[in-house]
């Protein structure tokens, strides 16, 4: 059987058409469906898988997914750093710290002691760390801006992009924790066809890149 590179996307969500779209633009051409899990391309040897976001990584590294796109936030977070190959320009965003809008706030050393709601608590945890600030994390994977209204948290740190969600909820932005943006990852033990079709497909991202500048 001719050899087939597997990547793995984003079911649906914020990452799903910027990434289908960056695939056709490479010129590669397949019937996507919503119901579906997985797809082939008619015009190269590629097989489209469709994920949850946080299950890319952790496919990736184990092999069972050859190539995925995945926001860095949810790359670091899953602790696979290393797997990043190429950084793809869409899907920008950064996760903040945010306090109640009438909470004092001076500087991180605030946070001494309080407890904060994130869903990332990983990348969270290890900023708190480098700045000598120990604070109790409760990690929560959705609604993570209620939870100081609802006496859960003093502080949350979540995904912001244009900051509304956070005045909706009576929260100010204090500090940027992490600046993402979606990523290529690709298993560390490729085969060597597998390598060579990788290399294919980035030649027609930089140049989809260059297209689009
Ligand atoms: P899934 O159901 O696959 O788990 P999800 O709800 O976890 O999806 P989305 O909200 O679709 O995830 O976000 C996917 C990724 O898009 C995030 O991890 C982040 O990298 C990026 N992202 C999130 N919010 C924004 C935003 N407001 N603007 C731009 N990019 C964002
Ligand atoms: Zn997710």
């Amino acid at each position: 059987m001719p050899t087939m590179i597997r990547l793995a996307i984003q079911k649906s969500g914020r990452l799903s058409e910027d990434s289908l779209n960056l695939i056709r633009e490479c010129g590669i051409s397949f019937v996507a469906s919503s119901y579906k899990l997985k797809t082939e391309a008619t015009n190269f040897p590629l097989e489209i898988l469709y994920l949850r976001d946080d299950d890319i990584p952790g496919y990736v590294q184990d092999g069972v997914a050859d190539l995925g796109i995945v926001g860095q936030n949810v790359l670091v977070e899953a602790g696979y750093p290393a797997l990043e190959i190429q950084a793809l320009g869409f899907s920008k965003c950064r996760l903040s710290l945010a306090v109640p809008r009438a909470a004092a706030y001076d500087s991180v050393a605030d946070l001494q002691g309080m407890n904060i709601a994130t869903s990332y608590p990983a990348i969270l945890g290890k900023y708190l760390t480098e700045r000598g600030v120990q604070a109790n994390l409760h990690t929560i994977s959705g609604s993570v801006e209620i939870a100081p209204s609802i006496g859960l948290a003093e502080a949350i740190c979540d995904i912001v992009s244009s900051g509304s969600t956070l005045l909706g909820n009576g929260l100010r932005e204090v500090e940027t924790v992490f600046r993402s943006e979606a990523v290529l990852i690709a298993h560390e033990n490729l085969s060597a066809e597998k390598r060579e079709l990788l290399e294919q497909l980035l030649f027609r991202m930089q140049a989809v890149r260059r297209a689009r500048r």
